[in-house]
């Protein structure tokens, strides 16, 4: 059984986002960039169905600039077989990656697409669900445990207050919530291990896909600064503050 799974290269999660000062978007010159933490979980999953004998085959795809490469590498090292670039300069919209892994997968015929359930970057939640409506397979998102039972698939999800239980027939498309499982440290010998594992670099074009976007970004601005805290001597003053100062009781 083959697995698919889309990795996005976004701002890493400990960088501290600015906003670039015309307000066009982020600044991402001289950025320390990384895998997107929810696509390393799905890397994981993939790689442990494939220890654990449910999957033969684990490919990482990425869609983006030139630099998804060392994304590519950094799933390979996790252990994944082998890696493939949709490469564009174009800055990519969730429907356009869900467009491109369609074509992918109508040409590699995996049983499984594996997603991170958001881009920590963008926050869409969108490509799994979109690429799961392109292909008319079944999805099942925020996965917080995946069990593989012959031709089906059980999925765990995090829903308000509870658990929920789905099976899939396979193909099926889930994408990963944070408590699935806690992705590996890569090593030293396996990313020496990962530079001799097959990589192919594809465009747009040759998948037949328009990814021009259609969305226009008009502002992106900072959050508000938040003032400081002060401290109070006693409850009587904190409570003279929240009624006649902060107005709340
Ligand atoms: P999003 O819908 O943008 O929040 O992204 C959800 C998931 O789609 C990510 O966690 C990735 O697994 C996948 N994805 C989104 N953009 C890309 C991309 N450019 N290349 C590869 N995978 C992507």
């Amino acid at each position: 059984m083959r697995v698919l799974v889309p990795v996005k290269r976004v701002v890493d999660y400990n960088v501290k986002i600015r906003v670039k000062n015309d307000g066009s978007g982020v600044e991402l010159a001289n950025v320390k960039m990384a895998m997107n933490p929810f696509d390393e979980i799905a890397v994981e999953e993939a790689v442990r169905l494939k220890e654990a004998a449910g999957a033969t085959e684990v490919i990482a795809v990425s869609c983006g600039v030139v630099e998804c490469l060392d994304t590519l590498r950094t799933a390979m090292a996790m252990g994944a077989d082998r890696g493939i670039l949709v490469e564009t300069a174009t800055g990519l919209e969730p429907l356009a990656v869900a467009k491109l892994l369609k074509a992918l997968a109508d040409k590699e015929q995996p049983q499984l697409i594996i997603l991170g359930k958001q881009a920590i970057d963008d926050d869409s939640n969108q490509t799994g669900q979109m690429l799961a409506a392109l292909l008319g397979w079944p999805q099942a998102t925020f996965a917080s445990k995946i069990v593989l039972e012959g031709s089906k698939v059980v999925v765990i999800r995090e829903v308000d207050g509870g658990l929920e239980t789905l099976s899939l027939t396979l193909p099926a498309v889930i994408t990963t919530d944070l408590r699935l499982n806690a992705p590996r440290y890569v090593t030293l010998p396996n990313i020496m291990k990962a530079k001799k594992k097959p990589l192919d670099v594809t465009k747009p074009e040759d998948l037949g896909v328009d990814v021009t976007p259609r969305l226009k970004t008009l502002k992106v601005v900072e959050p508000a600064k938040r003032s400081s805290g002060i401290k109070v001597p006693d409850v009587a003053t904190l409570v003279a503050k929240l009624r006649n100062e902060a107005k709340v009781i």
